[in-house]
């Protein structure tokens, strides 16, 4: 790609708004985009058959999924880190007494995922077509899941903790990702890059870019972004309202008058 600026957005809670999963309020910065032929790249927790089932009203060059552990780019899928096989191989080989601990979605039905996450059917069904992570319950104690945490690192395995659900993945993150699609997607000079979030799984990513953009995140959960280049800002409104208003400003810094 020859673009001059690219944007990398989380969606849950960033684009999307947390309850609605509607980005309406973000339409004209999209269309903005559209119009300087700026490339919108989702940078997600979420499967490839969830972005999918978003419908995204925009064309994705790429698309990095389960936290950064997933690239595609024109339906060639790239893992990052360890394949979903290898992690739910390590969770089934671990001793019994750990083992029956761990509840994955891998070891769950639709129904269970369902019932777990509020999702409906078709979402859950979305939601167990991983290739790279493996969410989890863990019915343990914090003692247990600090071992868990050591056996996991023997194998190249490493455990982040989201909401109700523990992760399983293999090294990297949403930053490695961002760092991949640069170096393989655009030759010769590199673009400016923009990134918004709402989560402590987007730090990383934000401090990386040329423009990281804080989306409030109403539900509270704060983290620190390291600012080397004094380019972090804090958007004015959570989910998509924000958003947009965030990347107009950015747009008329860089002069981009479309
Ligand atoms: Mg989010």
């Amino acid at each position: 790609m020859k673009n001059s600026v690219v944007v990398f957005t989380d969606l849950d809670g960033s684009l999307l708004d947390h309850q609605s999963y509607e980005y309406t309020a973000a339409k004209p910065a999209l269309e903005r985009l559209e119009r300087a032929e700026i490339p919108v790249i989702p940078v997600t927790s979420k499967t490839l058959e969830e972005i999918s089932l978003l419908q995204l009203p925009f064309p994705q060059p790429y698309r990095i999924a389960e936290n950064g552990m997933v690239i595609e780019h024109e339906g060639a899928v790239q893992i990052q880190g360890r394949s979903y096989d290898t992690i739910t191989g390590f969770i089934n080989d671990l001793p019994q007494n750990i083992r029956n601990n761990i509840t994955g979605f891998g070891d769950m039905s639709v129904d269970d995922v369902i019932r777990h996450t509020g999702l409906d059917r078709t979402q859950a069904q979305a939601a167990k077509a991983r290739k790279a992570t493996e969410p989890f319950l863990w019915s343990g104690d914090e003692q247990g899941i600090e071992g868990l945490r050591v056996l996991a690192a023997q194998q190249q395995l490493y455990i982040t903790q989201g909401g109700r659900f523990y992760h399983l993945m293999g090294k990297g993150n949403k930053q490695t990702a961002l760092k991949h699609v640069l170096d393989a997607g655009f030759s010769g000079s590199q673009p400016v890059t923009i990134a918004l979030g709402d989560g402590p799984n987007d730090a990383e990513m934000l401090g990386f870019v040329d423009y990281g953009v804080i989306i409030p995140n109403p539900a509270g959960t704060s983290f620190n972004v390291k600012d080397p280049h004094g380019k972090i800002m804090t958007a004015s409104h959570a989910g998509p309202e924000g958003w947009n208003a965030a990347l107009h400003t950015i747009l008329d810094e860089l002069e981009l008058s479309v």
